[in-house]
Order: structure tokens, then sequence, then C-alpha cells
């Protein structure tokens, strides 16, 4: 395998780490307050996203993915690596539109009209307005498939009459749009078709019928919701795609091969070297235990697996391969990984590492409690743990049911 970067890849790594190195120091001082940041909840932690996004997108460094002609910069995948380890690196801000940009800005660009990309791709990208993406229902999450909420197209033909409920959206409660599979042929599940039938549809949230129901979650947060329709009225111009390409619609973005979890080994990497250091000054005692120290090196070497099954994978998209099995192999190293991260900390930092952000005596502005609780989320999101083993275990390993 061959690690070195081509002259353009280098290239452009040079022009992003330039661009960093002069815009996010002013950046993170001006956004410095954690305790103010604490205090403005999601939307107000939003507010730092958005203004960090617009300084990427005035580098044009905000969708690298995305072709020229709509922002981007038609990063090539081994581009799409050195951008996500290199923000990494730099430990940047989220930014405002993380769904929209990665997910449903390149799901419009393939399947859109000319009207509808010109409509929506440019207010995802300068964060004018904030996109949600509505495919989970509480009969559908791994069974995605099973969705049940209808969109019935009216007898006038003009618009869809959409009933049902959504669940776990994230951010729905600040989104202007969102991103939802709906059921435009609701027999297909008695039919035993239940991919079929669904269609996409980009949703105007401040349409009368609409109800979002923030959900608090473990964190203290709610950063996701249940959305409720009742009635509402979708126009057919806002259908992405024709009725009954939901699924592909969902499935497909750009057609370019994704490298998933690219910059987690190196923030993880990142995560634990802050981790010991903020122990040392905390509780050194802890990190002379031989327990305690044989779990940092076992994280150590886990980390640095999941970077190199990362690089196997990218090496294997460049040979025009699948990066498969490496990628659910490494997504479920993530969820492994970043769950004893977390939990070593605490166990390193001893009782006032539970202490969470705003509160006075918070390690590191209560970073490590929240992340104990946050964390369980890599084994869900993205594929839970169970359901990436049955894809290893059925298409990789050629197992037996
Ligand atoms: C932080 C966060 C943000 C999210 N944001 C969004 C969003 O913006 N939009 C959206 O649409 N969704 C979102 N989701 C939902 C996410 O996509 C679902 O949680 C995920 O698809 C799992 O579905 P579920 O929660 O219904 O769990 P289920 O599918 O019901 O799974 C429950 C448990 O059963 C196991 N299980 C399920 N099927 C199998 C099987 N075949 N074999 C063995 N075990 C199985 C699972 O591994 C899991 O442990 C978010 C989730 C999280 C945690």
């Amino acid at each position: 395998m061959d690690f070195s970067w081509s002259p353009e890849d280098v290239a452009f790594g040079q022009e992003l780490e330039a661009f960093l190195d002069k815009e996010l120091p002013p950046f993170l001082e001006e956004w410095a307050d954690d305790e103010a940041e604490a205090s403005r909840g999601v939307t107000g932690a939003m507010e730092k996203r958005r203004a960090w996004q617009r300084k990427l997108n005035e580098g044009r460094w905000a969708a690298p993915l995305w072709p020229q002609e709509w922002g981007g910069r038609d990063a090539t995948v081994s581009q799409q690596v050195l951008y996500t380890q290199i923000m990494a690196r730099y430990r940047t801000p989220g930014i405002f539109n993380a769904n929209g940009i990665v997910q449903i800005g390149p799901s419009i660009i393939a399947w859109g009209t000319d009207e509808q990309k010109a409509r929506w791709l440019p207010g995802i990208l300068d964060a004018s307005e904030h996109w949600c993406q509505g495919f989970s229902e509480p009969q559908a999450g791994s069974d995605l498939a099973n969705l049940r909420t209808t969109a019935l197209l009216s007898e006038d033909g003009t618009h869809y009459v959409v009933n049902g409920q959504k669940t776990w959206t994230s951010t729905a409660q600040i989104a202007k749009w969102g991103l939802f599979l709906f059921r435009t042929d609701p027999g297909a599940i008695g039919r035993g078709a239940k991919h079929e039938g669904i269609t996409a549809f980009v949703v105007d949230m401040e349409s009368p019928g609409i109800e979002v129901r923030p959900i608090r979650e473990i964190t203290g947060d709610s950063m996701f919701c249940e959305v409720f329709f009742h009635d509402v009225r979708v126009p057919v111009g806002d259908r992405l795609g024709d009725e009954g390409l939901g699924w592909m619609v969902s499935m497909g973005a750009l057609g370019k091969e994704r490298v998933g979890s690219a910059g987690q080994a190196i923030s993880m990497a990142q995560d634990l070297r802050r981790l010991l250091q903020t122990a040392k000054a905390e509780n050194p005692e802890a990190l002379r235990d031989p327990l305690v120290r044989e779990r940092v090196a076992r994280l150590h070497t886990q980390i640095e697996y999941t970077r190199l099954l990362i690089a196997r994978a990218l090496s294997k998209v460049l040979k025009g391969e699948k990066g498969w099995p490496e990628v659910p192999l490494a997504k479920l190293q993530w969820g492994y990984v970043s769950l004893w991260l977390a939990e070593l900390a605490l166990d390193v930092l001893g009782p006032t590492g539970t202490i969470l952000k705003g509160a006075p005596g918070a390690i590191d502005g209560g970073v490590w409690a929240r992340n104990y609780v946050w964390q369980r989320y890599t084994t869900i999101g993205a594929g839970p743990t169970e359901v990436q083993k049955n894809i290893i275990a059925d298409r990789a390993l050629k197992l037996e049911r």
C-alpha cells in the first residue's frame, strides 16, 4: 500500500491548512466563551456553527465534495479523506448544515431538477437555511423500508397530502426544510415489497399541519425531535425524483464512493492524548494503576488499527474496488473504541470527571462527562452495531443464517 499523496492532493491539503491557519484562531477566540455557549443550548451552539460554515464557505471549503458549479471543489475520494483528516487534526468546530452538506445536498445534486437545485442548494451552502433529514419512524429505524408515513396525491394532482410520524429527526426544531421519505404506495408493504412505493420529498417545515416535538436526551440537550404530519400539503414540485425512487434517492449521493470514519481515528487519538494530559493534572495517581495503563495501551493500539483499516479501504477505493468490508468494520471499531475512551475518561478523572458543563469545577468544560453519555450514539447512528455485525457476517464472512 502506498501511503503518499499525489501532488494535487498535497496542494489541496496545503491550501486548506493555509486557510485554517489564517481563519481558525481568530474564529475560536471570538467564540471562546464556553459558559455562554452552554447556556445557549442547541440553537445557541448552532449560531457558532452557522458562523463557522459561513467562514468555510468564504474560502469554498464548506462542501469540497460538491461540484464546482454549486460552490464545491469536485474533491476526489483521497481529497475527501484528506479534508476530513485535516479538519479533525485542527479540531475545527461543527458546521450548521452537516446533514445538508454531506447527505441532502448530494441527493439534490443527483436527483433534483435544475430549478430545485437553484432553489435549495445555495441556502444549504451559505447556512442561511437549516435542513433536517426525516427518515426514521417509530417502527422503521434499522428496518427503514418499513416506514409508514403516507403521501397521497391530491385529486387535482397539484400536491401530496402527508400523514404520519417521524422520529429522531435531528434539529427539526430549527429547520426551514427537511428531506423526508414517505410512502406514496401504501399497498407495497402488504404485497411484501416494502422497498417499493417510497418517495423522497423536500418539505417546508413551516407548512401548516407539521408539529415538531423536541426529545430530551440523556445528555440533557434536545438535539432531535418527533415530527408529526396532519394532512400536510406538499407541492408536487417539491418531490425529489420520481414516485417510487425514494429508496435510491436516500442511498445515492453523487455516485462517489465514500470512505467512512476517515477523521475519527485522528480525533480519537487526539482525545486520548488530551485525556492523559488532563488526568496527569487532575488525578495523576490513577495513571500509575497497571490496569489503567493497560487500557491506555490497548486503546492506543486499537485507534492505530482503525487508522490503518481506513487507509486500506481508501487504497481499495482508489484502485476502483469497493471499500469493503473495511468500511463496516471501521464503523464497528469506531463504535467500540469511542465508548472505551469515554469510559476510560471517567475512570481516570475520578468523581470530578462527572461534573457537567456549566457547573463549577467541571473538568475541560465538562466535555468528558457529556462524552460518557453522548458516545452511546456511536453504537446506533450510521447503522447500529448489531446490524453492522449482521452485514459483515452475511456478506463478508458468508456465515450461514
Ligand atoms: C444521535 C442520533 C441522531 C439521529 N438523527 C436522525 C435523523 O436526523 N434523521 C433520521 O431519520 N434518523 C436519525 N436517527 C435515527 C437512527 O437512524 C436510528 O436510531 C437507527 O437507524 C436505528 O433505528 P432505531 O433507533 O429504530 O433502532 P432499532 O432499529 O429498533 O434497533 C434497536 C436495537 O435492535 C437491534 N437490531 C435491529 N435490527 C436488528 C437485526 N436485524 N438483528 C440484530 N439486531 C437488530 C439494533 O442493533 C439495536 O440495538 C438518529 C439517531 C441518533 C442516535
